[in-house]
């Protein structure tokens, strides 16, 4: 089935295909009728595999069929999401594919002023997008009425029900009307969550695909056993092997990413940060810069790894394993979107082993691993520009003969 064949407004159709999407994807193909029909939906796909779309679509063509006033009168459709950037993706998504349409999108998250955005609201917003804390300011300064919201959707689902949001999502439901659509998008999703997720609703919900392997077939993605403290040598090396990739790193927290940027500036290499600690205007101009391909390693915790879709990313790097398999999934799952094709290697130390087992048990089978010899181990470690800057023959040797030394640094591999 091709998008042309769907009934809906033929304005989103035009920018479907501006867009270059020719097929709806499975995730897409199954999701979109019952969402036009009004039914509560939970969608599991594996990332990259367009659900961002497979809901933008319906809601806007429901939208735009229900508007009949030009009024503005309240939200008609909320979607929340766990983190600025993909608040803002997502918003780009509803204002590229709601190009032709009569109904209109915004964004709201916090780290900015509130004030332009309650401007806005008070124009008219009919498709808000946005993260819970700032969303919940003003809610409670009665500056943003939910009542009229007739569709919610929680994207990154699992993650919005778990232990930091799900208070806050329940009180949510008590500003909603009663008669709304809910829809649940996620690639991962354990019973725990799932039963939650079927109490929010009254209607039976219809669940889309459950992949068996959360991991899409275009990543491969395999583990190094590398020891903590060499870690940072072989990331050199992967950088230097793979100089006009894009590389995204994830390492455990803040203080580590701003280590290994640091043991990366050392060698000459550059990386940027991403984290919370940051300030949203320079998180905004590093993942631009990121998105552009004028920075080619950014270095990132977990609150990133969530539903970004940057274009080619080829390498993923685990720097740190992480904690759990759904982490993992998400992470891996920033390479290899849409039909690309990614690569995703881990770094396992000995201390890490019982992390990869549980990742691996939860995935249902092993990780292949790749094999690294003694001797490449070694040189990996031995040839590092920290190491020959720092030792004092070198030292010598710079003092000698600077010209030589200098066009070694710049040497790209
Ligand atoms: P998910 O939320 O499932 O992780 P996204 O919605 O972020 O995935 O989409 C992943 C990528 O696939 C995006 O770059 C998007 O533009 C692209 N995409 C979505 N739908 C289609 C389609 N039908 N055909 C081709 N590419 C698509
Ligand atoms: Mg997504």
């Amino acid at each position: 089935m091709k998008f042309e064949d769907y009934r809906i407004a033929e304005g989103i159709k035009r920018s479907i295909s501006k867009l270059g999407f020719k097929k709806p994807t499975d995730i897409q193909y199954k999701a979109i009728p019952p969402i036009l029909k009004g039914e509560d939906v939970l969608a599991i796909a594996q990332t990259g595999t367009g659900k961002t779309a497979a809901f933008a679509i319906p809601i806007l063509h429901v939208l735009q069929e229900r508007k009949i006033s030009k009024r503005p009168d309240g939200v008609k459709c909320l979607v929340m999401a766990p983190t600025h950037e993909l608040a803002l993706q997502i918003h780009e998504m509803f204002k590229t594919l709601g190009k032709h349409c009569k109904v209109n999108s915004f964004c709201i998250y916090g780290g900015v002023e509130q004030d332009p955005q309650i401007a806005q609201l008070n124009k008219g917003v009919d498709i808000l997008v946005a993260t819970p804390g700032r969303m919940f300011d003003l809610v409670n300064q009665g500056v943003l009425n939910l009542q009229r919201v007739e569709i919610l959707v929680l994207d990154e689902a699992d993650h919005m029900l778990d232990l930091g949001f799900i208070k806050d999502i329940k009180d949510l439901m008590r500003h909603l009307s009663k008669k709304r659509q809910t829809l649940f998008f996620s690639a991962t999703i354990n019973e725990k969550i799932k039963k939650i997720a079927y109490s929010l609703v009254d209607n039976a919900i219809r669940i889309q695909i459950s992949p068996k392997d959360p991991v899409a077939k275009n990543i491969e993605h395999a583990v190094a056993h590398i020891e903590m403290d060499h870690k940072r040598f072989f990331l050199e090396y992967l950088i230097k092997d793979h100089y006009e990739k894009k590389i995204l790193v994830f390492v455990r927290t803040k203080v580590r990413a701003e280590r290994v940027k640091r043991a990366m500036t050392r060698v000459n290499l550059e990386a940027e940060t991403i984290h919370s600690n940051k300030l949203q205007r320079e998180r905004e101009e590093i993942m631009q810069n990121f998105r552009s391909n004028k920075l080619k390693v950014l270095i990132t915790t977990d609150v990133s790894a969530r539903g970004i879709d940057i274009p080619n990313v080829e390498y993923v790097i685990n720097y740190d394993l992480p904690e759990s398999s759904e982490q993992y999934v998400h992470r891996v799952g920033r390479t290899g979107r849409g039909r690309t094709k990614g690569q995703a290697i881990s770094f396992c130390s000995s201390e890490e082993m019982d992390l990869l087992q549980k990742i691996e048990e939860n995935l249902n089978k092993p990780i292949s691993k790749i094999e690294i010899s003694k001797n490449d181990y070694t040189s990996t470690i031995e040839l590092t520009e920290e190491k020959t800057s720092n030792d004092w023959q070198a030292l010598m040797l710079d003092a000698e003969n600077p010209k030589k030394r200098k066009r070694k640094k710049h040497k790209k591999k």
